[in-house]
């Protein structure tokens, strides 16, 4: 069922790609990131073509360009990254568009939350403290704020002539956002804070734990690629069990297996799944819904 709706997803941004791009005077970008592209489509309207080469719903950290995503980035005049070193494959890309595009890796201008490395990770070698930045930076509402200024401003440096537009975009988006993060205080206020405890698949919101005063207890490390250790899970049981955690949390781009063997052991219920790594399909297709499904269905299955 995910798949077959992902597959329709696809196939109506592929017809939304071809569509606008045949426009000449749209500026073509390509954005390696859900939510950017988001952003991108609002800011920029009829003036610009996006085309989202990580679709909704897949894993960031798994995704590797096919040749066909590697010619709509090498055809683009700005490439859209988030950063924070999420994107592993970054010298295909370089290969592929030399220096004609500009590339913005947009997560890097954005404040940076580091955390442990798991020693299994690939990354983890490039770190000698063992820390690594923390690229889930879309999970904060006041990051995608910031995200769309920086996105704004890039839109006019190469576009001139359609300011005026792309500055009356972002500002009805930006109002939104505001809106949506005033929504989420008020809905998390409903929840004690000595409840605000957040068992998830692997560790991607700490960015949305700094904004509203959650504690983090991941399955997993920072990226998906590594499958938890025997040590870390029994360790997680006993923190849920000491914690009086009443729920643990499911993300859409993975394998729920162990979450299952830690709600049997804890006696912790499913509160449902999550959105960890950009849009999905379903509520999550868009930003707004991302958040209001991720921030409701913690706060309800908490309280
Ligand atoms: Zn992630």
């Amino acid at each position: 069922m995910m798949i077959a709706k992902g597959f329709v997803a696809s196939l109506l941004i592929g017809a939304a790609f071809i569509r606008s791009g045949q426009t000449a005077e749209t500026l073509k970008i390509a954005s390696f990131s859900t939510v950017l592209t988001e952003i991108a489509q609002q800011v920029g309207g009829n003036h610009v073509s996006v085309a989202g080469l990580v679709k909704p719903g897949q894993d960031p950290h798994e995704y590797q360009p096919t040749p066909v995503d590697l010619e709509q980035a090498a055809d683009a005049r700005l490439i859209l990254l988030s950063g924070k070193h999420l994107e592993h494959y970054l010298d295909k890309v370089q290969q592929a568009t030399g220096a004609k595009a500009e590339s913005l890796a947009v997560g890097d201008a954005l404040p940076t939350l580091e955390m442990k490395a798991d020693p299994d990770e690939p990354r983890a070698k490039e770190a000698p403290n063992g820390m690594i930045d923390d690229p889930h930076w879309w999970n904060s509402v006041t990051n995608v704020e910031r995200a769309t200024v920086i996105v704004r401003d890039a839109l006019i440096k190469l576009d001139q002539a359609d300011q005026a537009d792309f500055e009356k975009n972002a500002q009805t988006y930006l109002a939104k956002l505001a809106a949506l993060n005033n929504w989420a205080k008020r809905k998390v206020a409903e929840l004690p804070r000595d409840k605000r405890k957040l068992v998830t698949s692997h560790d991607a919101f700490q960015y949305l734990a700094r904004d509203y005063g959650f504690k983090i207890y991941a399955i997993e490390g920072v990226s998906t690629e590594t499958e938890p250790s025997d040590r870390h899970v029994a360790e997680l049981i006993d923190d849920i069990k000491n914690q009086r955690v009443k729920a643990i949390f499911l993300e859409n781009t993975l394998n729920p297996k162990v979450s299952r063997e830690i709600t049997r052991e804890t006696g912790a219920k499913i509160g449902g799944s999550l959105y960890a790594d950009g849009l999905g399909n379903g509520d999550g297709s868009t930003y707004e819904g991302l958040v209001r499904h991720n921030i409701s269905t913690i706060v309800d299955a908490l309280k």
